[in-house]
């Protein structure tokens, strides 16, 4: 029988407030609370550790966070080298430490890489990166973590020397010396092969967002049940259920349903559909006293919030907003009927979510809905001429480089291109203090204010945003260049569902329409907003409006500082017509 062993040091930064891996990275980093470990790593016996699917090896050693005592001794330690995840070219390994502090409380290490083939990452920054969080007491799985109290969370990283110093460090005994070099073999085999597998070939389709759960399919429940209602402590006074549903194309979706706490809605369905690179989080999550949605609970509606195909919960894909017209909101109206026994239901739409939902509208997809706010954007696209030539000149030579742009990249960027791109936007937009802001507002334009008026956001929601943006696929961005070119929305697939020039046959739906603008949103003009209000008052004269929001941007109409006095009952009036 022969043995193996080999030294690792990470090292890196935790936070105690953040539990988002990104977020508890930046601010850790910033408030200087590093964390690191060194560790050997121990196989009794070669054969069995490449034989057995877990490839366990045994851990000793200690972990050094000054704020939680200094040295935390490892009592007992497991890393599985690689796991599969759903199949083989996903893969994690997994670190559990059950340590104790200096004055003899017990705590955890619990960390994995996550090994998948990104279109725009590589192999060193995956295998490099060690996702973290630390718990209290002794938790020894995955199951039990589910529910153990987090008392930190942050990322660790190994530098290139650190990895040579960990090749240097392996060293074999037992068994004759054949059997030893063939224990390192075996070992290397099993390394080789495990990223091979992972990484040959074409990248695949469906790898992590920037927010990986503990187990893939996490995140989109954000530690609930599915269905189940549970109390939302930022939101007292509401309760939420995540609903998954499948999209027409079998995508799996979800919907954040939210009502009363302790009341039934006694005014019917509002569904609401979201932007790009955002989650259905971002219309009621914001650190402020109230929210849109509370304020649509509170005139007595069931909200639904649809988690469409472009949402940050789910892995990065390529979509098109042809997909989700066709795919996504019909199928999200028809669970929501199923889940209510509503027969129309209204819908309050943003930016893509707009966009996609106009189509889905205009092409007769979705008769239910009698009554539609639409915020920023819908038929006609009127982009600034320094946005719309950067949208028209940079997309083609980005698309040859990445396959998307994620806002995360300022904090974590997984390579030289993506770390080319945060630093670019770092320079352009040294106004911002928040990285995840400015490149998120460096993708989306020009200028310093193109997602929200920075005077409007209050310095908590400022810092929020950083977790509540993330990847946008290059795929979007043409489907938008050619809407943009063509001043209108074009279909870009050819289903048969949607016909190819949305202004070339009447609308095919009965529901009125209130647009809304902000005045000063530089993302999308006010002019578009306001050229499609008269082309459908063109053709369904009165029963439409339009309304300009005066001071606000983009997304600051949802949770600016004076968004509930100066927003909400815009949108509840709407509602009601
Ligand atoms: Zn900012």
């Amino acid at each position: 029988m022969t043995s193996l062993a080999f030294r690792e040091h990470m090292k890196g930064f935790v936070d105690f407030e953040w539990d988002d891996y990104n977020q508890a990275l930046l601010h850790g980093r910033r408030a200087g609370r590093r964390c690191e470990f060194r560790l050997a790593m121990h196989v009794a016996d070669v054969d069995r550790f490449v034989a057995d699917p877990e490839h366990a090896a045994r851990v000793l050693g200690s972990v050094t966070c000054d704020e939680l005592g200094g040295d935390l001794e490892v009592e007992h330690g497991t890393l599985n080298l690689f796991v599969d995840q759903q199949d083989e070219r996903h893969k994690r390994m997994r670190y559990r430490l059950l340590l104790r502090d200096p004055e003899g409380r017990p705590l955890t290490l619990s960390g994995f890489k996550v090994l998948e083939d990104d279109p725009n990452l590589d192999v060193r920054s995956d295998s490099s990166q060690l996702l973290t969080r630390l718990l209290a007491g002794h938790v020894r799985d995955l199951d039990a973590e589910r529910h153990a109290a987090v008392v930190a969370t942050g990322i660790l990283s190994i530098s290139r020397t650190g990895f040579a110093r960990l090749l240097a460090s392996l060293r074999t005994s037992g068994g004759s010396r054949l059997s030893r070099l063939r224990a390192l073999g075996q070992f290397g085999l099993l390394f080789g092969r495990g990223l091979r597998v992972v990484y040959r070939g074409a990248p695949v389709v469906d790898a992590q967002s920037a927010f990986p759960g503990l187990v893939p399919g996490d995140t989109s429940l954000q530690g609930h049940e599915p269905g189940q209602w549970h109390e939302l402590p930022e939101r007292p006074g509401v309760v939420r259920r995540i609903v998954p549903f499948a999209a027409g194309d079998g995508t799996a979706l979800s919907l954040h349903n939210i009502r009363a706490e302790r009341r039934e809605p006694h005014r019917g369905p509002v569904l609401m559909i979201v932007g790009t690179s955002v989650r259905a989080n971002i219309l009621y999550g914001a650190p402020r006293p109230s929210s849109l949605v509370n304020a649509l609970v509170d005139e007595g509606y069931d909200v639904w919030i649809e988690n469409w195909r472009a949402s940050i919960d789910f892995p990065r894909r390529d979509y098109t907003l042809d997909q989700a017209a066709v795919f996504d909101h019909p199928a999200a109206i028809r669970r929501i009927r199923e889940e209510t026994g509503a027969d129309t239901l209204k819908a309050v739409v943003h930016c893509q979510g707009s966009t996609s939902f106009m189509m889905s509208a205009l092409a007769g997809l979705v008769p239910e809905v009698t009554t539609v706010v639409s915020n920023a954007v819908s038929l006609h696209v009127e982009l600034t001429p320094l946005s719309k030539l950067k949208l028209l000149r940079m997309i083609p030579p980005a698309a040859r480089v990445v396959s998307g742009i994620d806002p995360q990249w300022a904090i974590r960027a997984p390579s030289t291109v993506a770390a080319g791109i945060a630093a670019t936007a770092r320079v352009l937009r040294r106004d911002c203090d928040n990285p995840v802001c400015a490149l998120s507002t460096f993708m989306y334009g020009v200028g310093p204010d193109v997602l929200w008026r920075h005077e409007n956001l209050d310095a908590a929601t400022h810092e929020w945003v950083g977790r509540e943006f993330g990847y946008a696929p290059i795929a979007f961005f043409k489907g938008l260049s050619q809407s943009a070119r063509a001043g209108h929305l074009v279909s870009s697939q050819g289903f048969d569902e949607l016909p190819a020039d949305f202004t070339a046959q009447p609308p095919q739906t009965t529901a009125r329409f209130t647009f809304l603008a902000g005045s000063r949103n530089v993302c999308f003009l006010p002019a578009g907003q306001r050229k499609t209000f008269e082309y459908m008052d063109d053709r369904q004269p009165g029963r439409h409006a339009y309304r300009e929001l005066p001071g606000y941007s983009h997304l600051d109409v949802f949770f600016g500082r004076r968004a509930h006095e100066d927003v909400f009952p815009a949108i509840v009036d709407a509602l009601a017509r």
